[in-house]
């Protein structure tokens, strides 16, 4: 019987930075720097110039640095966000955290992002940000979406937990938007060893702020100038992500041979296979590809020890936690035909040439068989 291939191998991926990352966190035990400290502001720095941006403030979540740019931007209750439903849930819930209104749109077909053909149509009077995802690594359409909002005098903020690193036109995403929202969830293409996120702005004044408020509301120790939070990154996780980031070039680098060895192997398939813009260059967080018999492919792969998941199987206008949206089946049908149809294969730095065409031919035999 073949080996196993899991998912997502976060052992193999630890496996030999194992001594430098004990060494860094040891030395964070022996400074006793645990919440934020110098390891964080050092990670910072690096991550800032990794995106190409002025500044990167650490915490403890994506979730966290994308619910803190929308406050940047001061939007509130009453507010309205465009954004899109095909996504982890965490987009929306930074527009729910601050009280404002998730306003979705359809995507496009080919890349799973929002659709920039059909945003203009769902701006209203209310409206006060723009709110793309650079799904499974691949950067959105920004350039119809910058012009659209230039034009409405709106802000964009960009979700890029999934796309460290990821190209729009030969330039990496995070500093086309006024803000953008990273994440270090372990399985993330840079993970922590347990939470974190970052919050990348080109803008001082937001960096200060988002500063501030994830400490808090304070700059100065028990003087707090605006309702904050405790949204800190731990001083174990920017010492981590320090030694990590180092590999990250590299890591995507195997990603995108993955998906091209992928993307050759399964072209006789009767697959839809991800489709990379030519205006993009993804990193390849997920390779998704889409089938209408997805489930008995699912359950192939599975009775095969391959092992694969659903990114994501239900659209967010249709979740229970947004049934008060008042959003119903058929309102954006791309969204819902991609949630039917997706299926994410196993694709990481350390997958080899042999485990993809294992893959590959156990899906061949679906199809065949
Ligand atoms: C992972 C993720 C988030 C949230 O990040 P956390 O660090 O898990 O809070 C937000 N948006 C997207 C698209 C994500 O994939």
């Amino acid at each position: 019987m073949d080996q196993p291939i899991p998912y997502l191998d976060l052992p193999a991926q630890l496996r030999p930075l194992r001594k430098e990352i004990d060494a860094v966190i040891a030395k964070t035990l022996d400074n006793c720097s645990f919440c934020l400290g110098p390891d964080v502001v050092q990670f910072e720095r690096d991550f800032a110039s990794f995106c190409e941006a002025k500044h990167a403030a650490g915490f403890n979540s994506g979730t966290s640095a994308l619910h803190v740019a929308l406050l940047l931007l001061n939007v509130g209750p009453g507010d309205e966000v465009i954004t899109t439903p095909h996504t982890f849930v965490a987009t929306s819930w930074a527009i729910s955290y601050v009280g404002a209104r998730p306003v979705y749109v359809d995507i496009d077909d080919q890349t799973c992002t929002m659709d920039p053909k059909l945003v203009e149509k769902a701006i209203t009077p209310r409206t006060k940000a723009i709110m793309p995802v650079h799904l499974y690594g691949h950067p959105c359409d920004l350039e119809p979406l910058l012009a659209i909002c230039r034009k409405h005098n709106l802000p964009l903020v960009e979700d890029a937990a999934q796309a460290h690193g990821a190209k729009y036109k030969g330039k990496v995403v995070g500093t086309f938007g006024a803000v953008s929202g990273f994440s270090f969830y372990p399985g993330k293409n840079l993970g922590a060893c347990g939470e974190g996120g970052a919050l990348v702005t080109n803008s001082e004044a937001y960096a200060t702020r988002a500063r501030s408020l994830r400490e808090h509301g304070s700059t100065q120790r028990y003087y707090h100038d605006e309702v904050g939070f405790n949204y800190r990154m731990e001083g174990i996780q920017g010492a981590v992500l320090g030694v990590k980031l180092k590999h990250l070039n590299q890591w995507t680098q195997a990603r995108r041979h993955v998906a091209n060895l992928y993307h050759k192997l399964l072209a006789d398939t009767p697959l839809q296979l991800p489709h990379e813009a030519v205006w993009a260059e993804s990193v390849y967080h997920l390779y998704v590809v889409r089938h209408p018999r997805r489930d008995a492919l699912k359950k192939h792969l599975e009775e095969h020890k391959i092992g694969c998941a659903l990114h994501y199987p239900l659209p967010l206008h249709l979740q229970k936690c947004y049934g008060s949206l008042g959003y119903k089946a058929g309102d954006f049908p791309v969204a819902e035909k991609a949630a039917r149809e997706c299926l994410s294969l196993p694709i990481y730095p350390e997958l080899t040439d042999s485990q993809v065409q294992r893959v590959a031919q156990v899906i061949h035999k679906f199809f065949e068989g």
